[in-house]
């Protein structure tokens, strides 16, 4: 019998429970360990900075629904982990010993790289159902009291869609509420141009994403370092190509919400020769530590580089369904170590993504996700706003029934060329 233990309860961690449950055999033991008993669909973080969803909407309970398919489930944060002797100590001086580790702790927000940032500052997010929440009661002030607006991604971010569908959303709750006219929004970047998104752009993102701005009066600085806040004021430097600083803002401004670099999370990062020095746990092609080999990781806590340099550092995005193409592959390389053989499956790390602009959106899809892509597809329209809400709904059920690739999905992405593992030589050779 195996113990495999998975850490984080989030986009990653919830499907890696279930299907590491379906694939490996009632002998083999799993247990999920998160920091808090609920599970919150992140990406719906935006709607709820705007009021237009309430934390009810997109949490709930993680226990209930991973007991009903056998899987233990802990609610305590991992403080330590022994990887020499694969122990896991919790919060409350708990231990817990595993033969796999499948890490999907997610980022530690680093807010204090950028003095005056973060829900501590001077400016709200919407990471974290939290933040969000906090970020909506300062919004209603805003409302109370109009004045200027600044959204973006501060330097060494790799998150950029949710800085876009905030600054739309707001907009177009702005102009619902007859205000929009009172607040001058500006977007502010460290992507080298809009819509990069930290991916080198995806098809036209560049000359869609800066029409979408001008036609909704949203003004832009890129290659932007954003050097200290302060009550009211946004201190920023702006770059040129060569990485020179050419002018230096003063922005004022009444409400800015700001997503900040992603870090490794504390208990991951201090694991020696576990991670990059940003505390990122580095995988090899089959998702597992080349130190530690019953250690797998998937999800933002993984070191993946840049797709490119840029004048202001940036870093490649993990998106969600990237996220569940490295768990198959984890579970499918589990299932073939507990049979004795050499782990194999790769994830093909396909980067889709819905973003929401409130009255319209852009769904894009990178195959691969590294340019010179096999598809390289940005699209916009009032469909991909109908899709978000669809696919929230969709992933909330899926999360709760714990099937992770229903039967639909597997055939509406296989039509759509999008797989999940990356084709074994042999199977190319007879494609
Ligand atoms: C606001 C926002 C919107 C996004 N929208 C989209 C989108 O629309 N589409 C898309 O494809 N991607 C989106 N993303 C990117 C990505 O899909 C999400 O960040 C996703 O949630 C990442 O999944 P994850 O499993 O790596 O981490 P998370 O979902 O953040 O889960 C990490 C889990 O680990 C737990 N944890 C952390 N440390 C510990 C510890 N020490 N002990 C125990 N538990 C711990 C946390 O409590 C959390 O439950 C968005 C990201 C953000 C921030």
């Amino acid at each position: 019998m195996a113990h495999i233990v998975i850490v984080g309860a989030g986009t990653g961690g919830m499907p890696a429970a279930y299907e590491a449950r379906e694939a490996l055999g009632k002998e083999h033991k799993i247990t999920v360990i998160n920091a808090t008993d609920t599970f919150q669909f992140v990406p719906s973080n935006p709607w709820v900075g705007v009021g237009w969803r309430k934390r009810k909407d997109i949490t709930f309970p993680i226990r209930p629904y991973l007991e009903k398919k056998g899987i233990h489930f802990i609610a305590k944060p991992v403080t330590r982990i022994d990887a020499a002797n694969n122990r896991l100590e919790l919060a409350d001086s708990q231990s817990v010993d595993y033969d796999y580790l499948i890490l999907t702790t997610g980022p530690k927000l680093a807010f204090d790289e950028v003095p005056g940032s973060g829900p501590e500052g001077h400016t709200v997010s919407v990471c974290t159902v939290e933040h969000a929440e906090r970020a909506y009661e300062q919004y209603q002030r805003l409302l109370a009291n109009p004045g200027k607006v600044i959204i973006g991604a501060m330097q060494g971010a790799s998150c950029f869609g949710p800085a876009y569908e905030y600054a739309m959303i707001l907009d177009t709750d702005l102009r619902k509420r007859r205000i929009r006219d009172r607040v001058p929004m500006t977007f502010v970047t460290s992507e080298p141009y809009i819509g990069h998104l930290g991916l080198g752009g995806v098809g036209d993102s560049k000359g869609m994403m800066e029409s979408e701005l001008r036609s909704r009066h949203i003004k832009w600085i890129t290659n932007a370092k954003v050097t200290k806040v302060e009550a009211g004021n946004m201190y920023i430097d702006e770059h040129n190509d060569n990485g020179e600083v050419i002018k230096q803002h003063v922005l004022e401004f009444t409400y800015s919400m700001m997503l900040p670099a992603f870090r490794g999370v504390d208990a991951v990062a201090q694991v020696e020769g576990l991670c990059n020095p940003r505390g990122f746990v580095i995988v090899d092609e089959v998702q597992r530590s080349p130190k530690y080999r019953n250690i797998y990781a998937a999800g933002v806590c993984i070191a993946i580089p840049p797709v490119e340099q840029t004048p202001v550092p940036t870093g490649a995005p993990k998106t969600g369904y990237m996220i569940e193409t490295m768990i198959t592959a984890i579970v499918h390389n589990i299932e073939e170590e507990l049979l004795g053989q050499q782990p194999t499956h790769k994830g093909t790390w396909n980067a889709i993504c819905l973003a929401d602009m409130g009255d319209s959106g852009a769904a894009f899809v990178a195959l691969p996700q590294i340019p010179p892509r096999n598809v390289n597809w940005f699209k916009k329209g009032y469909w991909v706003h109908l899709a978000k809400i669809a696919f929230e709904k969709y992933f909330l059920r899926k999360m709760k029934k714990g099937t992770s690739e229903p039967i639909y999905e597997k055939y509406v992405l296989k039509a759509l060329g999008i797989k999940r593992l990356k084709a074994k030589e042999k199977e190319l050779e007879h494609s």
